[in-house]
């Protein structure tokens, strides 16, 4: 059997789990997920990578599977403690097991090593099954750009503060990329690209996961020098959102809030766009010119389902 190489570009929950479907569906690829660091913050001096955490620790069995994030058996001793000296923030969930990765994260960075090396250092002990590369190493935050309601000015607040804190429910008139002039692709990234035999993007939050992504310079070109095809699933499911909120973002972009939607919004490669492949929810319609969209059952709600939605994208891709 040939040795085949698959690209995924994730966000946290939703490229998690398709993540463990593909590698469930492929055992003997060599997969690379490239993930989204624009939710990565820092909070009481430790650096948080929000979406790293939930890839490695979803492949590697350590997450909570009902909460979707953070750690399984987590305890919260030391939020309890932070709020009872009255520390800012207080509405960012951070459990006890979790700051241990969050410890070892910050102490490496400060010693010089780069955010890729890191997180393969993080994985050595999860054992995630695919290579996790950040899309960057360079920093690169997403903040939202909102209208303070006590004053009526415009604000950017980071992106984290917009989604945990108030909920996703203060009207954003933009997401802005800090940082991301001076950020490159992270080491391993267009090489993976360059050498995939397939490059999926997850159903991931199509602004503030997949987009974020490919604001890093240089990476959407490199993705699409690829000779692969390039085949993505639909985070909508019967026009609405699945564990999220991510139809707080697309109206902020003009982007219609179902599969067709989205799928215009990527586009066909063949028209300046990524997509040359898109698969759609059962029952769902997209008319998107130039790509074929393929119907097959979206629902991440068992292994077996993930997997056969994977399989569906790896035959969409033609491999
Ligand atoms: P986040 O970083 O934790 O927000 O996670 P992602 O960006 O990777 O994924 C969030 C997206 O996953 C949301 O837009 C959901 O609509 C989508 N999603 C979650 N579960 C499912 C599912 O079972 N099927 C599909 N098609 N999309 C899902
Ligand atoms: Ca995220």
């Amino acid at each position: 059997m040939s040795f085949v190489q698959f690209v995924v570009l994730a966000g946290g929950t939703g490229g998690a789990r398709f993540l463990r479907g593909l590698r469930a569906a492929a055992p003997d690829a060599d997969i690379t997920a490239v993930v989204n660091t624009g939710d990565d913050v820092t909070m009481h001096g430790l650096r948080i990578c929000p979406d790293l955490d939930t890839v490695v620790y979803t492949l590697g069995g350590g997450i909570d599977e009902e909460r979707g994030w953070g750690r399984v058996g987590e305890s919260w001793t030391v939020k309890e403690e932070l709020a009872a000296y009255g520390a800012d923030p207080d509405w960012f969930g951070l459990g006890d097991r979790d700051l241990a990765t969050h410890l070892i994260r910050t102490r490496m960075l400060d010693a010089g090593y780069p955010l890729s090396a890191v997180t393969a250092a993080l994985a050595d002990r999860w054992r995630p099954g695919v290579t996790v590369l950040p899309m960057s190493d360079q920093r690169v935050e997403t903040h939202v750009v909102v209208t303070d309601p006590e004053t009526g000015r415009n604000q950017a607040i980071h992106f984290q503060e917009w989604w945990v804190r108030h909920r996703a429910a203060l009207d954003a008139s933009a997401f802005v990329q800090v940082g991301v002039d001076a950020a490159r692709p992270a080491p391993g990234v267009t090489e993976a690209f360059a050498a995939a035999d397939a490059i999926l993007l997850a159903p991931s939050n199509p602004v503030v996961s997949i987009g974020t992504i490919l604001g890093v310079p240089g990476l959407r070109e490199a993705l699409l020098a690829s000779p692969a095809r390039i085949v993505g699933l639909s985070p909508i499911v019967g026009g609405d959102v699945l564990r999220g909120m991510a139809d707080r973002c697309l109206p902020v972009l003009g982007i219609e809030v179902s599969a067709e939607g989205v799928g215009r919004h990527y586009g066909a490669r063949a028209a300046g766009g990524l997509l040359d492949a898109w698969l759609v929810h059962s029952g769902d319609t997209a008319d998107v010119p130039g790509v074929d969209v393929v119907t097959v059952p979206l629902l991440m709600s068992s292994p077996e389902a993930t997997a056969a939605m994977a399989r569906a994208a790896l035959d969409a891709a033609g491999v």
